[in-house]
């Protein structure tokens, strides 16, 4: 027997890039549910973003949040406690890299040499947060609850901010910049985590496994290739991620429209 498991990005993908509406999504969702088939979102957001969104979209499955910083699976959904996890929040939580803590105590210790050049998200009110970063109140709010990095606003040259970059590397960050933020965490992606829970749905359920992964971007690139049917779904401001695959799929909808009509066509919905 095999299993399906459907890993998916939010923002571009199952979410409609401009409108973050998933309607388009629906008849594939449905389908899948009553085929008992888990949706498992992969994303960038926050635990506290997807608590709210997956009961939006409803799903109850495991979600993997932070670009693979942890897996959360709820209560029931494997019949043992899945190795590696604590109890967190009503959830069994894996994670793969050192919390926020651990990555502020770093910024500490290089804010010195660095002294007025940045702002970090834990010292922005949600005003500031939300004048950073384009987000309305509530969506800064939860985004501003992460878990196993912090964000950090850059106000030097980009010459200092290299210089930055290099610093915190060197004690062990991998700090990933985008724009205006630097974002400082360990080395954690969405592939390491697809691998992670389908290896222990195996050993749980003693069934192959079929994993299929759905993305838009660069951060959906080592989910795909860790996947075993990757799908690329079409996106309206950036080129398909390269994928080193021999095969993959790419939608010809762009995304709910193109979620729907991939997994529709795969698993034959
Ligand atoms: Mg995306």
């Amino acid at each position: 027997m095999t299993s399906t498991l459907v890993f998916t990005d939010m923002d571009g993908t199952l979410l409609d890039h401009h409108t973050y509406s998933f309607d388009a999504a629906k008849p594939a969702l449905n389908a899948l549910e009553q085929k008992q088939i888990p949706v498992i979102p992969t994303t960038s957001k926050t635990f506290a973003e997807m608590k709210v969104l997956r009961d939006q979209i409803g799903l109850n499955g495991p979600f993997i949040i932070e670009n693979g910083a942890a897996v959360y699976i709820p209560h029931g959904f494997f019949k043992q406690k899945p190795a590696g996890t604590v109890w967190v929040d009503g959830y069994w939580c894996k994670a793969f890299i050192s919390s926020k803590n651990y990555w502020l105590k770093l910024l500490d210790k290089v804010s010195k040499e660095f002294k007025d050049e940045f702002t970090q998200f834990s010292a922005m009110d949600i005003e500031d947060i939300q004048e950073a970063t384009g987000l309305d109140a509530k969506s800064a709010m939860l985004a501003s609850q992460r878990q196993f990095g912090e964000p950090v606003l850059w106000k030097g040259t980009n010459e200092r901010k290299q210089a930055f970059i290099k610093a915190i590397s060197d004690r062990g960050a991998t700090p990933l910049e985008g724009g205006r933020f630097v974002h400082v965490s360990g080395n954690s992606d969405k592939g390491q985590a697809l691998a992670w829970l389908v290896a222990e749905y195996q050993r749980q359920n003693v069934q192959k496994v079929n994993a299929i992964a759905l993305g838009d971007g660069k951060n959906d690139i080592a989910m795909l290739e860790a996947a075993d049917t990757a799908v690329r779904i079409l996106s309206p401001v950036n080129p398909p991620p390269e994928v080193k695959k021999e095969e993959v799929y790419t939608s010809t909808l762009p995304g709910p429209q193109g979620w729907n009509e991939m997994l529709t066509q795969l698993l034959s919905l």
